[in-house]
């Protein structure tokens, strides 16, 4: 025998039977919106190339990725992340495809992060992509779908976290800092290391009006977004692109507004993201009970071309559905549905089995789901057996049904019980079934 651990590796997560229905119903959400705002679902291999990551991913995945060699020696990686990924198909197989491209993905992702609550080696991202749009609108869209999503899922109170990048990243241009240093100050920023951010911007600066600058803007205390945002276009009101750079928020926030309760919008002038991809308009979503993101995107314009393709806008997020899911559990103890047979079927005779298996199969092309008990026991012993596995209605065959035959059906919940002969089990299945759906 060979001796492996019972669990799976550190940090990640077997998804066991009494939890498939609330991560079925996550993906199935993420899935219900995909449709309706008009994205088109598509999956990617677990396994990329490292190289793809390697530019533009920011410090804080490219230490965290899962790094192996193929057997040619190449460099590949476990999927940190999916916008690199769907950036790669953009850029490649769907680079003549009519722009906007909306796109959609559920995938499992792999970091090397230290486990804790909320924080996974293996966990699902539910994304939302377009590719070929620099409008306000597009951004918004993102905000849109997401509120849409905490809905649905039950998450009640919960709040978006605005910023933009493109306010920092102008007026670090306008002062001769490159992109590059650009990347690395607006990672010092999402560590909370703010004072350090500055420190590199006043070395980095030709101007020191223009470090100063900087500093307002990123010490600016959150708040609601729309005022906050009218405090910071007075701000950088003499810098005429991060000016527009705080206009194109402000177009974003407008549009948004028009679905999304605007007392959930928060501005956080100094927020920045851990992806150095990021051009623009970003955000991220907290649920009131617990201090991690749920999930987070924005506008990352140079990535296509980064991996290769033409120089395409785009803006996108993830939800982070493993994180979802455990917020859910644990934080608003959501109720979960189970997986059942609706029919149980169990034979009380050896007689009887090969009967039963038929009547099993009645049900089921009447569209019951319909578990099969193979071990022969008695009625009170079936009842209980149905009863535990949680099935509503429970037949029920032994020797005195075979000589008459009739299935004995029993409806657990009412308990009540009836006979039916053999040639009326798919018909009545059928009857039963259309009852159910009318009281449920
Ligand atoms: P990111 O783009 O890295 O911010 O990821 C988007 C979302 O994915 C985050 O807001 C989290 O909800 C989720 N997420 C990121 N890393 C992890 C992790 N290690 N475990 C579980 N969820 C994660």
């Amino acid at each position: 025998m060979v001796s492996v651990p019972l669990s799976p590796p550190r940090g990640m997560d077997d998804i066991l039977p009494d939890e498939m229905p609330l991560h079925r119903r996550l993906l199935e959400t993420v899935r219900q919106l995909f449709r309706l705002y008009g994205y088109r679902e598509v999956e990617t291999p677990t396994v990329e190339y490292f190289e793809l990551f390697a530019v533009k991913s920011g410090e804080d995945i490219l230490g965290h990725m899962y790094v192996f060699k193929d057997a040619h020696g190449r460099q590949l990686v476990l999927r940190p992340e999916m916008t690199a990924p769907i950036a790669r198909l953009v850029a490649g197989k769907l680079s003549r495809s009519p722009l906007p491209i909306r796109l959609g993905y559920i995938a499992d992702c792999y970091r090397l992060d230290e486990p804790q609550w909320g924080r996974r080696r293996r966990f699902y991202h539910g994304g939302f992509e377009i590719f070929g749009s620099s409008h306000a609108s597009a951004d918004a869209e993102g905000l849109l779908i997401f509120d849409d999503f905490m809905k649905r899922a039950g998450v009640s109170e919960y709040t978006f976290k605005i910023g933009h990048v493109g306010v920092h990243r102008a007026i670090m241009s306008s002062i001769g800092i490159e992109s590059e240093d650009q990347d690395r100050v607006l990672a010092l920023m999402d560590r909370g290391r703010t004072e350090e951010a500055e420190k590199m911007v006043r070395q980095l600066s030709k101007s020191q009006e223009g470090a100063m600058l900087f500093s307002e803007v990123a010490n600016h205390k959150p708040g609601p977004a729309l005022e906050t945002l009218t405090d910071i276009k007075e701000i950088v009101a003499g810098n005429e692109r991060a000016l527009g750079e705080a206009q194109n928020l402000q177009e974003i926030l407008s549009l948004a507004t028009s679905a999304v309760d605007p007392s959930i919008l928060v501005y956080h002038p100094g927020f920045a993201r851990g992806l150095s991809y990021y051009t623009g308009f970003i955000f991220e979503v907290y649920g009131r009970h617990a201090d991690v993101a749920l999930g987070g995107g924005g506008r990352y314009d140079g990535l296509v071309s980064t991996v290769g393709g033409p120089n395409i806008p785009g803006v996108g997020f993830a939800i982070g559905l493993t994180r979802v899911m455990q917020y859910l559990l644990d934080k608003m103890a959501v109720k979960v549905d189970h997986d059942s047979a609706l029919v149980y079927v169990v034979p009380l005779s050896d007689d009887a089995v090969g009967e039963a298996f038929k009547v099993a199969t009645q049900f089921r092309r009447a569209g019951a789901s319909t578990e099969f008990e193979p071990s022969v026991c008695s009625a009170v012993e079936a009842i209980r057996r149905a009863e535990r596995r949680g099935a509503r209605f429970l037949a029920m065959l032994g020797r005195r049904e075979i000589e008459r035959k009739v299935v004995s059906v029993r409806d657990l919940e009412r308990r009540v019980q009836e006979e039916w002969v053999f040639e009326e089990v798919y018909e009545k299945a059928k009857t039963l079934l259309k009852g159910i759906r009318v009281s449920t």
